[in-house]
């Protein structure tokens, strides 16, 4: 983890919030190279979630929501972390988190535990009263629930249908920590996927399946990612069933999605708290029902932080380790370099020209800096699967040629004809 750490600050994915004062707990910011990341994370997501397919339609719920939503979740009672006090150091810890009753720290006497609500507070409007009380939403989920009908009524979609939604979320973790894994503030990418009753079981393991090939297909490695089945006892009291898809990080396997089976929970306790029903009319049937909701939920962060782990490989070359990312060319925050081999004119106008043209279609850099070698080098360890190269001939006969990242292998080709051999390539 620390190497990859150390990498996201020195190329610029992934900074500390506020570190000119000393950093914030917890807080990260994505970089230039880090948000196109994410970005790209996020987009590879809608687009294989959302675009793609037919049943799916997205929505972008806000943050704040009327706080009777957390009272029908089942938030603002239950949505707690069991905390300890260390009587001596003062340390806090989840209770999960130690075994026995001293203080993994100082060897302390710690206190009974006691339930902490994640959810953050705030007030709405300039009187700070009880009336005022608003929370940042801990999930997006309840967005799209509440916005059931809306939905039904402007799509028209039959069952089964889904609901996507990315967006920020926020909870008070007790302990957060191992870079961007667990932190107070993040970005979800969650499915509400509406079905009949009855119809639930075979849908929650399509969505299984969906959701571990969508990782797969985008570059992780199959033997660091398994499915994990909750327990029985594991399970919320709503949901039939749940499991997760875990990845090997460097601290252990840790889930990196959770796809539960909800029932007909959530919009019934919504119905009963608005008092407006939220029910599908089966034609077929003629018959009113409440469906049943298969949620798979991601973390954005957790998905980049899992891309950027997996995609570092470190191999020799001749004297040298290379750092390369390997990332899927989809994820890739650059996808194509062009460097000329010096800074004279007729060779830089070549590539700054050739670098206007590629940015119409991908993100495209250019650089003239320090050595060839040194600018493979560098676009290798951003994870760049293609390097543009404008030597003394290119001016002469209109030719470059383009390096991959994988096999370093380099390819003469015309200028005309780099567009289609790079879009085949990257595949869009
Ligand atoms: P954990 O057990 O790790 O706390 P959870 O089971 O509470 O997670 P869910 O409520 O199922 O998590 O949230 C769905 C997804 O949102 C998680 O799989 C994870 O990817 C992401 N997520 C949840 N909490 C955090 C957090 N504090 N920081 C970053 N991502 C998070």
């Amino acid at each position: 983890m620390e190497k990859i750490v150390s990498l996201a600050k020195r190329r610029g994915f992934i900074f500390q919030s506020s570190e000119i004062y000393g950093g914030l707990n917890s807080c990260w910011d994505y970089g230039p190279l880090g948000v196109e990341l994410k970005n790209n994370v996020k987009r590879a997501w809608w687009r294989r979630m959302v675009q793609e397919r037919d049943d799916m339609v997205g929505q972008d719920a806000s943050i704040l929501m009327h706080p009777r939503v957390w009272e029908a979740s089942g938030h603002l009672e239950g949505f707690t972390d069991p905390l300890v006090d260390c009587k001596q150091c003062r340390q806090r810890f989840r209770a999960d988190h130690v075994t026995g009753k001293t203080c993994p720290e100082c060897g302390g006497e710690l206190t009974e535990p006691r339930n902490f609500n994640l959810m953050f507070k705030t007030f709405m409007g300039p009187v700070e009263d009880q009336a005022a009380v608003v929370y940042l939403r801990p999930e997006t989920a309840q967005g799209i629930f509440v916005n059931f009908n809306n939905i039904l009524t402007t799509t028209r979609k039959r069952l089964p249908f889904g609901v996507a939604q990315i967006g920020k979320s926020f909870r008070n973790e007790i302990t957060p920590g191992n870079f961007t894994f667990r932190t107070r503030e993040f970005e979800q990418m969650e499915i509400e996927y509406f079905v009949k009753p009855g119809t639930d079981e075979e849908h929650f393991h399509k969505w299984v399946e969906t959701r571990y090939k969508w990782y797969k297909e985008l570059g992780i490695s199959p033997e660091r990612l398994r499915l994990r089945p909750h327990a029985q006892d594991e399970l919320a009291h709503y949901a039939k069933a749940c499991v997760d898809i875990e990845y090997y990080f460097p601290m252990g396997w840790s889930e990196l999605e959770g796809i539960a089976n909800r029932t007909d929970y959530d919009l019934k306790r919504h119905a009963e708290y608005s008092g407006n029903k939220l029910e599908y009319f089966d034609q077929e049937l003629n018959e009113h029902y409440v469906p049943y909701v298969i949620e798979p939920s991601a973390g954005a962060d957790r998905a980049t932080l899992a891309f950027l782990l997996d995609a570092y490989h470190e191999e020799p070359d001749k004297d040298e380790i290379r750092v390369v990312l390997r990332f899927h060319p989809e994820l890739a925050p650059v996808k194509v370099a062009v460097l000329p081999l010096s800074r004279k004119e007729p060779l830089t106008d070549m590539a700054k020209e050739i670098s206007q043209e590629l940015r119409r279609h991908w993100n495209t850099e250019y650089d003239d800096a320090k050595s060839i070698g040194r600018r493979y080098r560098r676009q290798d360890e951003i994870g760049t699967p293609f390097c543009v190269t404008v030597d003394f001939q290119s001016p002469e006969d209109q030719t470059v040629t383009v390096r991959d990242r994988d096999t370093m292998e380099q390819t003469r080709l015309s200028v005309a004809e780099l567009v289609p051999y790079l879009r085949e390539k990257l595949d869009n």
